[in-house]
């Protein structure tokens, strides 16, 4: 490349990479540059970086420097590349030299990634030495994260240590210009895991990849649910086209209305199914592969109870070369999570036979162990691109740094999450490594789960945590573990209200936790500061993130008997409108609830015996939702909301509705009575359900943005954020963007979702921040609780 003509003296940069660097083709990628440019110099590994020297003429290596970056190879994510001058030596040609130990732990593990096109290539090429393996993979795609049982990440800390290579893939692992250098899950036919076919009772009635795939073809074609080991956990699976087979799921399964994602083939097959806008195409085929919500299209072959009642179904495309293989060129697949109601997924063989034995006729299975449970992710299309719903395989456990946090060596802060959707977040050194979704930690399975997903974390970073953060609520199984662990370390725990943490994890990813956010955040439950259930509140962020004022909350929304009020929507619109002196005649209010229901609420009324105090919007939805008839029971968190979303969806007719601010000075309180009060009259005058869905949405997005102006007014804020599991809501959130957009910067949640899977995150900010300000100099002021 170079000509030797009007050559400038040669320069010389040590450069030190970190990030996720190693296992992802990063040297191969480093050494094609430098014969690309014409540049000579070395680049080895050690534990903690990739470190390079390159030399050549200076325009070159500027472009090296910046081509590194720029073409990083897609599994790699480079946090710093540190460049230091020294002496030019003169070296001849680019080599990759012998890893060096380091000086620290190498703490990164990268998540997994789908199968990539080169893998898939081979994978369709009946000449090539892995055609059908049904576990190939390279430096670009595979599993990381799953299979890791330790660091540093090498092949005997993984689950892959049981695999020796043969010859030929031992040939490729150390083949520096090929693309499966040093990737550790590399395996062949010769040499790689087996599938086979287990019965519930633990009898083997296939094995090896062609018969068992066949086998378990047969069964779901006959309309049967069978189980498929996946990449971090089990999945049941059944054909999607057939009412019968997916009715037989849910009655198996216990869950009659909750959707279930659909795996296509590709992304043709998506589009027969779903509206696939460009960028969403991109989403789904990225190397994350989540599940994708997209708006349904009309006259589908999925069975309407895949997602009953909904407008969306959750896509999702194959992601190892096993769902290649079983997905084929054949009918859509349900491919949802194997565990039983309110237990985390199943990942060990023998304790998903026994779990899941009276769900599935038969269990495709492989011989590589699971050692981190990783369910899928799911995110929900916008206009405005993605939003996480659950942040799990394919993200993490990749960090998310956190502009304003040091990134000098810190103290570690372990956060516990919060309790349902609960993840789990680890910071330290300017970045906030979160867990996988664990779920929801009603059950002792998945308070193991917790445990285990806490003890691989601080295992795998080596760090033992300065100070460990809980949410408030004193009845919390994550509070309560936070508390055994803090004393069990001896040191020191912080409890955070739900909905700051809630804020400052939008401030966190937005980068903006030094500034004073406005916060809507709005979600069915968190504890609040007085002892009641707050859920409704406009918080106003200050202090470096570590403290949060109430400015505002929704007025009284009483919630009659705790959570089987919960799942009683038309109990709660009863308090309501009672609450409010509404009268529940001519209602579909009135209808619904049984005798013993209408009796216990009318005496309970008056002295509000066993109703909680709310400001939840989760529950005004709810009751919303059963005052106009749309959902009284649910069988599924948030589902009177979501259906109550979906009408409004189909409407753009809207009738008034009042929702009048109240109190000044305090805290402003937005009224819900006087809102029930004309819902129950529209109601009552035959507008359709749909109308009043929307008209809902309207007036609460236009209630909170006149709740916005009045604050900013007295406070000044720098933006405003939208956070809290409500803002899954898509309908509410444009509605309020429309408002807001012209007169504040409206925040809304890219990286972490806004519901209870992004509380960690928040917890683990606040936390980090609070020991930073105790120790500094010019602050003692610590966190302070909304007040
Ligand atoms: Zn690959
Ligand atoms: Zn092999």
């Amino acid at each position: 490349m170079s000509t030797p003509t009007d050559r400038r003296p040669a320069i010389r940069q040590a450069l030190l990479i970190h990030g996720i660097v190693q296992g992802v083709g990063f040297r191969p990628h480093v050494a094609r540059l430098a014969a690309d440019l014409g540049l000579a110099g070395d680049c080895r590994n050690d534990s903690t970086a990739v470190i390079i020297e390159i030399e050549g003429e200076p325009e070159r290596v500027e472009a090296f420097i910046r081509r590194i970056v720029d073409d990083a190879p897609p599994l790699a994510r480079i946090t710093s590349v540190t460049a230091t001058r020294t002496e030019p030596r003169g070296d001849a040609g680019f080599a990759i030299t012998a890893s060096t130990p380091g000086t620290g732990p190498r703490t990164m593990v990268p998540p997994d990634a789908a199968t990539c096109a080169a893998c898939l290539q081979e994978m369709f090429d009946p000449a090539d030495r892995r055609y059908r393996h049904p576990f190939i993979s390279c430096t670009d795609c595979g599993p990381r994260l799953t299979i890791t049982l330790d660091l540093p990440y090498d092949r005997h800390t993984t689950t892959m240590a049981g695999f020796p290579m043969c010859p030929e893939c031992a040939a490729e692992y150390a083949d520096p210009a090929g693309r499966r250098f040093h990737a550790q899950p590399i395996a062949c036919h010769r040499c790689g895991p087996t599938l086979s076919v287990v019965t519930p009772d633990g009898r083997t009635v296939a094995s090896g990849a062609e018969s068992s795939i066949a086998r378990i073809r047969a069964l779901i074609e006959a309309g049967e649910v069978v189980a498929v080991k996946g990449l971090g956990g089990y999945h049941l699976v059944c054909d999607a086209g057939s009412d019968a087979a997916v009715g037989e799921l849910r009655r198996r399964k216990q869950r009659p209305d909750q959707p279930f994602a659909v795996m296509v083939c590709d992304l043709a097959a998506a589009a027969e199914l779903v509206e696939l806008p460009e960028p969403a195409a991109s989403v789904l085929s990225g190397p994350e592969h989540p599940i994708l919500l997209l708006p349904k299209v009309s006259g589908s072959t999925v069975s309407e109870l895949v997602a009953p009642g909904l407008d969306e179904l959750g896509i999702v495309l194959p992601y190892t070369p096993v769902h290649h293989l079983l997905t084929g060129s054949g009918r859509p697949l349900v491919v949802t999570s194997g565990n039983v109601s309110g237990a985390p997924i199943c990942v060990d063989d023998t304790d998903a036979r026994n779990r899941l034995g009276a769900i599935a006729a038969a269990f495709l299975c492989h011989d590589r162990v699971i050692a981190v449970p990783c369910e899928d992710s799911v995110l929900a299309w916008t206009p405005q691109g993605p939003v996480p719903i659950r942040r799990s395989r394919g993200y993490a456990p990749l960090p998310i740094a956190v502009p304003g946090m040091t990134a000098d060596p810190a103290p570690a802060v372990l956060a516990a999450g919060a309790e349902i959707k609960n993840t789990a977040a680890l910071a330290r050194d300017g970045q906030v490594f979160l867990s996988g979704h664990i779920g929801d930690l009603g059950s002792w399975e998945s308070h193991l789960a917790h445990k285990t997903a806490t003890d691989q974390m601080l295992r795998f970073h080596r760090r033992s945590p300065e100070l460990v953060v809980a949410d408030r609520h004193p009845r919390y199984a994550s509070r309560a573990w936070a508390g055994r662990l803090a004393d069990g370390l001896g040191v020191p725990l912080l409890e955070v209200q739900h909905h700051h943490a809630h804020l400052a994890s939008l401030a966190a990813e937005s980068g903006a936790l030094e500034e004073p956010i406005l916060g809507l955040v709005l979600d069915g439950t968190g504890y609040g500061c007085d002892a009641g259930i707050w859920g409704c509140e406009a918080l106003l962020l200050g202090d470096g993130g570590t403290s949060a004022t109430r400015l505002g909350h929704l007025g009284d929304v009483p919630l009659p008997g705790g959570d089987a009020g919960v799942r009683n929507p038309v109990r709660v619109a009863a308090a309501l409108l009672l609450a409010h002196g509404v009268d529940l005649a001519g209602t579909p209010v009135a209808e619904e609830l049984s005798d013993a229901e209408r009796r216990l609420l009318t005496a309970a009324a008056p002295a509000r015996v066993g109703w909680a105090r709310t400001s939840s919007a989760g529950r005004l939805f709810d009751a919303v939702a059963a005052l106009v008839g749309i959902r009284h029971r649910i069988t599924y968190e948030a589902q009177a909301a979501v259906e109550l979303e979906v009408a409004a969806r189909h409407s753009d007719t809207v009738v008034p509705l009042r929702f009048p601010l109240r109190g000044s000075p305090g805290p402003v309180v937005l009224d819900p009575g006087p809102l029930v009060a004309d819902l129950a009259d529209a109601v009552r005058a035959g507008v359709p359900a749909e109308v009043l869905a929307r008209s809902f949405h309207d007036a609460l997005a236009a209630g909170l943005a006149e709740l916005v102006a009045v604050l900013a007014q007295r406070h000044h804020p720098s933006a405003v954020g939208l956070t809290g599991g409500v803002f899954g809501n898509r309908l509410l959130t444009a509605l309020l963007r429309q408002r807001l957009g012209t007169t504040h910067r409206v925040l809304t949640h890219h990286q972490v979702p806004p519901n209870d899977g992004g509380i960690a995150l928040g917890q683990a900010v606040i936390g980090a921040a609070t020991l930073a300000r105790r120790s500094g100099a010019s602050s003692n002021s610590g966190h302070r609780q909304p007040r």
